[in-house]
């Protein structure tokens, strides 16, 4: 039984889903003004494994992540190159499922587009004001928050102290508001901006209500999970529950799942600050399925910690799997015996309390960071285990248990393919011709990066030879 630990109950459940044997997910994604950054990263690698190990659990996953692709921010970096709030919008979606891969991150069963989904949101918008639940006014409709009598439940907030706090906005050019604390479902359109025609008159939909319009569309009016970085719990989760439900009459979503905070030199990782990373840069350095492993290494619900020295820890402790998993191969390759022996058969049977360890630790609300103790455990039991005299069968099961595991966490262990000969005599004939214009680093990179390949040259009288490592 999977337990997951909800935000809305503060305890750990079990996951009982609404429908047997199907998952309706449903996970906030991100704004799409720039390169995404590795704190964004962190709620794709988190949620996509929540996925795979649903999957892996005999679960059909119907998995929506949005992308918010008209904002605030979206308009500014658009005016800033002074080309339309679309192509800004397109090219970062267009870059995000480049580092999305690398990340190993599957695609959505969906992934729709705000700005495609505007005729639900005025609809969704036209039945809250129906239902007393929001207004206009000049162009601009408001929640009315107070008329929601549960208002506050997953951030664990009362109305009274978000009212106190909330003082300030009276003074902010919002008093056309009934009450501080109503938010914005439609605000209207300003010069320049991308607008659309409503009842309300032209203009565009605020961000809470995009949530609750595409997950009505693509998984229903009540979904088994709902995920996104802890800062969204308020207001954004909270309103999308205060829209959602004040619209259906019935419970949004049963599970609500939220992932602690990347940091990075133990700081609070901010644009303001200057100090993060973009998925992009940390490719340029490294695999990404080390982010990924990074990452996985820590429970969800914690902080974690970004920093040089913690990736290369992450680079050589998967390393250790990944040789293991190559040194299986290997053996498999060059053993002359087929079948397993009676002694293996038991050796291969007590392997699988690493696989129940492995489970155990993921029913636990996605304890990934003991599932990956599971599989260091299980690595070591294969190294031991695994002799030049094994049979193939014995080899090839250890081998392909590690793998399994790993690819519950996304973490590919198939070795890359090789080079093909005409990709290495290629690279070898743009080494020489660095070499003849004297740009001696770049053929000393060339050679560099033949040899992290396993291609060994060498310089002879009769010209370069090459071979495999
Ligand atoms: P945004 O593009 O700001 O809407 O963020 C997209 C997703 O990334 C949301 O689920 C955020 O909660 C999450 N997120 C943003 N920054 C971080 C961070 N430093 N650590 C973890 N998650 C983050
Ligand atoms: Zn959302």
């Amino acid at each position: 039984m999977i337990r997951i630990y909800n935000t809305l109950t503060r305890k750990k459940e079990d996951f009982i889903p609404l429908e047997e044997g199907k998952v309706r997910m449903y996970v906030c994604g991100p704004t799409v003004y720039n390169f995404i950054h590795i704190g964004n990263a962190r709620p794709m690698i988190v949620f996509d494994t929540v996925r795979r190990y649903m999957e892996h659990k005999g679960y059909q996953v119907n998995f929506v992540s949005n992308f918010t692709d008209v904002d605030d921010k979206i308009i500014k970096k658009a005016l800033e190159e002074g080309v339309p709030a679309e192509e800004i919008s397109k090219r970062y979606i267009e870059e995000c499922k480049k580092d999305m891969e690398g990340m190993n991150i599957m695609p959505a069963t969906t992934h729709p587009l705000a700005t495609q989904e505007i005729d639900g949101m005025i609809d969704m918008i036209a039945a809250l004001i129906d239902k007393g639940y929001a207004y206009a006014v000049n162009g601009t409709v408001y929640y009315r928050t107070r008329r929601f009598a549960e208002y506050g439940k997953l951030s664990h907030k009362n109305l009274d102290d978000l009212q106190g706090g909330n003082r300030s906005l009276l003074v902010s050019g919002e008093e056309e508001k009934e009450d501080p604390l109503d938010f914005v479902l439609w605000k209207p359109k300003k010069e320049g901006e991308p607008y659309w025609v409503s009842p309300w008159g032209e203009g565009r939909p605020g961000w809470h209500i995009e949530c609750s319009v595409m997950s009505k569309k693509y998984l229903g009016e009540q979904i088994d999970i709902h995920g996104g970085g802890e800062d969204l719990v308020f207001p954004h989760h909270e309103n999308e529950i205060a829209q959602s439900e004040a619209c259906s009459g019935c419970e949004f979503a049963r599970y609500w799942m939220h992932n602690a905070f990347l940091n990075i030199d133990n700081k609070k990782m901010s644009k303001s600050l200057g100090n993060f990373f973009t998925v992009r840069e940390i490719s340029e350095k490294y695999d990404l399925q080390i982010l990924r492993f990074f990452m996985l290494n820590a429970h969800y619900r914690s902080p974690l910690n970004f920093s040089a020295d913690l990736m290369e820890a992450s680079k050589n402790a998967l390393e250790r799997i990944l040789t293991a998993v190559d040194n299986l191969y290997f053996l498999s390759e060059h053993t002359s015996v087929a079948e397993m022996t009676a002694e293996e058969a038991k050796k291969a049977e007590e392997a699988k309390r690493y696989e129940q360890a492995f489970d155990a630790s993921m029913d636990d609300d996605f304890n990934t960071a003991d599932a990956i103790a599971a599989v260091f455990d299980l690595v070591k039991y294969a190294n031991t285990c695994a002799k030049e005299e094994s049979s193939k069968a014995f080899l090839d099961t250890l081998r392909k248990r590690i793998q399994d595991l790993c690819g519950i966490l996304g973490i590919i262990t198939e070795k890359k393919a090789e080079l093909l000969d005409e990709e290495v005599e290629h690279m070898i004939e743009e080494r020489q011709a660095a070499r003849k214009a004297k740009d001696f680093a770049r053929a000393d990179e060339i050679r560099g990066l033949l040899l992290e390949k396993g291609i060994i040259l060498e310089d002879t009288r009769e010209g370069v030879k090459w071979k495999r490592a």
